[in-house]
């Protein structure tokens, strides 16, 4: 889930237009004279919301009219003309996300410490990242022009938090009356027009779990293919989640649900030739059973929902060790790289990520400083056996020395033990046990536009509070820096 930088559209007033963030040199944009801040209000007479209503609005024209506000408060009238394809060299604001209306069971706002980074508190309900950057909706509070806008924008596939099938089981988890949770007849009209959905369900043991599921997943499985893929992933609670109609996720409980699911899924892949519900690696990692293989999770359509995160990490690191071998062995050159980090499938292409890749290049390029295969590297509980048993490979290959480090989540505590949820509080914890001479931790714990950690903490002051340097990386990047340098 892509998370935002701003400040909820409820405090905010909303002015028309969409705003400049930025002119390209040399560009269209320049020569029309428009710069950073000013809003497009208009093109061709029609309102412009966002950027997405400004590509929607000018793509395929190259005769327009843009009513634009100057940021002088001027209203300027631009009658322009481009070549075909021709961009505008326009960078705009981020889209600033609509709120949910909803009070669900087990929402993630509710598990949150109070001193978590504010952007954690945002409970975005919005047709247009979810388009954008596959956030989950739950369509129950979507209005009609929303509705018309996918359809006639094509704002396809749409990530929607579905749950249960059942209206009573929906509405409960939910928080909000029936009429609200029902929302059959838009599902019903997005798959009329072709609109692709992508479900969740957040199982919640005792409530929608056992025949419940097992109606959902019928339910859905019987719109294939326009509802592509179903992720079920285990209600994770904090130690702030005092709720007692809350229970909590048990091995016994994902031993069991793995057993029902599988039956479903056989079913679904004679029937649809595909596995269409997936379970979160979290269920099976506390299950104690061994994770499906490549082939089960086809092209991975839910990996950025926990779904096949660790079988596709355990075949890249397979095949990174394999191009070592073969640098060792002198059979190749050191441009291999292996495109897999950072596999993102649910980001479109127009999302705006502006900062993410300056970040992870400054994270890289400190990297380049280290002459040791000598080090800790950290992760949480969950991930920590599955990376140690990849990392003692590397070191039997390659000589090195690392060490895999399980780091508990204390700060959020509870039920948590994924690696991104780590906070600045828990790496500190945990620095008079790090063995070597730096420490490796994983890069998503640090924000994407932005380096700071879950609990607000700069990464500079983590930094500065170690005895060892400290990285932000990904094990592999970590050794071709090494082996270039
Ligand atoms: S939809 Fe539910 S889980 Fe998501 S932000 Fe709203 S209340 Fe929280």
């Amino acid at each position: 889930m892509y998370e935002f930088a701003v400040t909820p559209a409820v405090t905010q007033l909303r002015r028309p237009g969409v705003t400049i963030d930025s002119v390209e040199p040399n560009s269209l944009a320049e020569e029309l004279d428009l710069a950073k801040g000013d809003r497009i209000v208009r093109v061709n007479g029609r309102p412009v919301r966002d950027y997405l209503d400004f590509r929607f609005q000018t793509a395929g024209e190259t005769e327009m009219t843009f009513l634009v506000r100057k940021v002088s408060g001027e209203s300027w009238e631009i009658d322009l003309e481009r070549d075909e394809g021709e961009e505008f060299g326009i960078n705009f604001e981020q889209i600033v996300p609509r709120q949910c209306a909803n009070e669900c069971l087990f929402c993630f706002c509710k598990g949150n410490p109070e001193d978590a980074r504010p952007s954690l508190f945002v409970r975005d309900e919005d047709i247009r990242l979810s388009f954008l950057y596959g956030n989950y909706t739950t369509l129950s509070s979507i209005t009609e022009d929303e509705m018309n806008r996918i359809i006639e924008q094509r704002l396809s596939p749409q990530y929607v938090s579905v749950h249960a099938t059942d209206l009573k089981t929906r509405a409960y988890l939910l928080g909000v009356p029936e009429e609200r949770a029902d929302i059959s007849d838009k599902l019903e009209r997005l798959l009329d027009n072709n609109i692709e959905i992508h479900a969740q369900i957040v199982l919640c043991p005792e409530i929608n779990d056992g025949k419940q599921l097992e109606k959902t997943l019928r339910d859905l499985g019987s719109h294939y293919p326009k509802v592509v893929s179903t992720a079920i992933v285990p209600v994770a609670l904090t130690r702030y989640n005092k709720d007692e109609r809350l229970t909590r996720v048990t091995p016994e409980f994902c031993r069991r649900t793995i057993e029902e699911v599988e039956k479903l899924q056989a079913e679904f892949r004679k029937k649809l030739g595909v596995t269409f519900a997936f379970l979160g690696d979290e269920i099976y990692l506390k299950a104690g059973v061994s994770i499906p293989s490549k082939e089960h999770y086809g092209n991975y359509p839910q990996i950025e929902d926990g779904v096949g995160m660790i079988r596709s990490f355990v075949n890249e690191f397979d095949e990174f060790l394999e191009d070592l071998k073969e640098e060792i062995n002198g059979q190749r050159k050191l441009d291999i790289k292996v495109e897999v980090s950072g596999r993102n499938v649910r980001t479109h292409e127009l999302a705006i990520t502006p900062l993410s890749n300056a970040i992870e290049k400054t994270l890289n390029s400190e990297l380049k400083t280290q002459n040791s295969l000598r080090g800790t590297i950290m992760t949480g509980e969950m991930f920590a056996p599955t990376l140690k048993e990849q990392v003692d490979k590397l070191n039997k290959l390659i000589g090195s020395e690392f060490h895999v480090m399980a780091v508990p989540n204390t700060y959020f505590g509870g039920d948590v033990s994924v690696a991104g949820l780590l906070s600045g509080q828990d790496f500190l914890a945990v620095k008079a046990k790090i063995k070597g001479d730096f420490v490796i931790i994983p890069e998503h714990v640090i924000k994407s536009d932005e380096p700071i950690l879950i609990d607000g903490m700069q990464f500079d002051e983590l930094k500065a509070k170690y005895p060892v340097p400290i990285y932000a990386a990904d094990l592999k990047d970590f050794i071709w820096e090494y082996l270039e340098s």
